[in-house]
């Protein structure tokens, strides 16, 4: 048994979580003060409550409600400042030692800011958040394009003029269904030209042919979610272990090529992509050694954190810390940090830790 304080202690590596998905409750009440901008609750902990449930309720106009406040309240660049410090100094304090925290500029222009105001204000929040956390992080931006705009290739060049300035990467986000990745095929493929790194969300609520397009059309490193490659893999659920599992061609594909999974667990729960922790797919895709890696999406509207999905985790399938170690080793090899960075962190932060725990 793995105790919660040890999963706070441990360095994790988190690589799916939004800016927009991760404010403070109290921040977005002081926020929302200064702006004008009406709340549906006064109080900081109900607001974070009514953040949760409402992303729980099932109802996908509630879930996107909660987006439009935090959305509302990052229009400004000493706000958006403010949210990033906030965000790196609290995924430090959970013991998170690198994180790519994405979010789409296009969503914080309606006060007036440019594109490039926006990346600026959160990169200087960065830093400012890398200098006061109260344990070292590493913290860098991953530019998001929605898939039902059409600005995804103003948004990739974006992401290319920031490469040297804490932009790692680009990924692209929104409702899947109707909108396929390849739609914005010019985008990935100005991308590859340019030597970037990139992931999708595919494979969230739609099934298989959005991870087929996202990797094999588009050519994403990555898979934002990708929980239902599981449709792929065939396996007989009550023969336990002893059952035997065949991979289709393309769930042996993303195993052979080491394709990474960023699996949000409870962020699937309330979009219903899974019913529950237990029968979450992770358990298998572990199981069978995907490149799994552990994320936590939105944490203010999950309520949660990366200590506490690995909690989860590990109450369910009986992780071990060494489980937990893979994860964290699993998250970091598939940054889109240069790998020489990688490999620092992998082996003067992460490895040393975890060999001191394990003995
Ligand atoms: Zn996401």
């Amino acid at each position: 048994m793995i105790r919660h304080e040890q999963l706070t202690a441990a360095p994790k590596v988190l690589l799916h979580d939004h800016l927009d998905g991760g404010l403070r409750p109290g921040t977005v009440l002081e926020l929302a003060g200064e702006l004008g901008h009406r709340l549906p609750r006064t109080d900081a902990d109900e607001l974070g409550e009514w953040f949760v449930e409402s992303a729980d309720s099932g109802s996908l106009e509630r879930y996107l409600e909660t987006f439009d406040h935090t959305v509302a309240v990052m229009q400004n660049a000493e706000a958006i400042r403010r949210v990033a410090s906030e965000c790196v100094q609290d995924l430090a304090a959970d013991g998170v030692v690198y994180a790519e925290i994405r979010y789409a500029p296009e969503q914080h222009l309606t006060a007036g800011l440019t594109l490039e105001q926006v990346v600026d204000a959160v990169r200087e929040g960065f830093e400012h958040g890398m200098a006061h956390a109260e344990r070292p992080i590493v913290a860098r931006q991953l530019l998001t394009a929605m898939r039902h705009k059409a600005r995804s290739m103003e948004i990739a060049e974006l992401a290319v003029a920031y490469r040297d300035s804490g932009v790692v990467g680009f990924d692209i986000a929104g409702a899947e269904a109707g909108y396929p990745p390849t739609r914005h095929l010019d985008a990935f493929e100005y991308l590859q030209r340019e030597n970037a790194h990139f992931t999708i969300h595919a494979g969230e609520a739609f099934g298989l042919p959005s991870i087929w397009q996202a990797i094999q059309w588009c050519g994403a490193d990555r898979l934002g979610h990708g929980v239902r490659i599981i449709d792929d893999i065939r396996y007989d659920e009550s023969a336990g272990d002893d059952g035997k599992v065949e991979l289709g061609r393309l769930a042996a594909y993303v195993r052979d090529q080491r394709i990474p999974l960023e699996m949000c667990p409870s962020s699937n729960l309330q979009t219903g992509a899974a019913d529950s922790i237990a029968r979450h797919p992770i358990g298998l895709l572990t199981k069978l050694r995907f490149r799994v890696t552990v994320n936590t999406d939105n944490r203010l509207m999950s309520g949660t954190s990366m200590s506490r999905e690995l909690a989860l985790l590990a109450d369910a399938f009986d992780y071990t810390l060494a489980d937990v170690r893979w994860f964290a080793i699993n998250a970091m090899k598939s940054a889109f940090l240069p790998f020489d960075e990688r490999l620092a962190i992998i082996d003067t932060v992460i490895k040393p830790w975890y060999a001191e725990q394990l003995g």
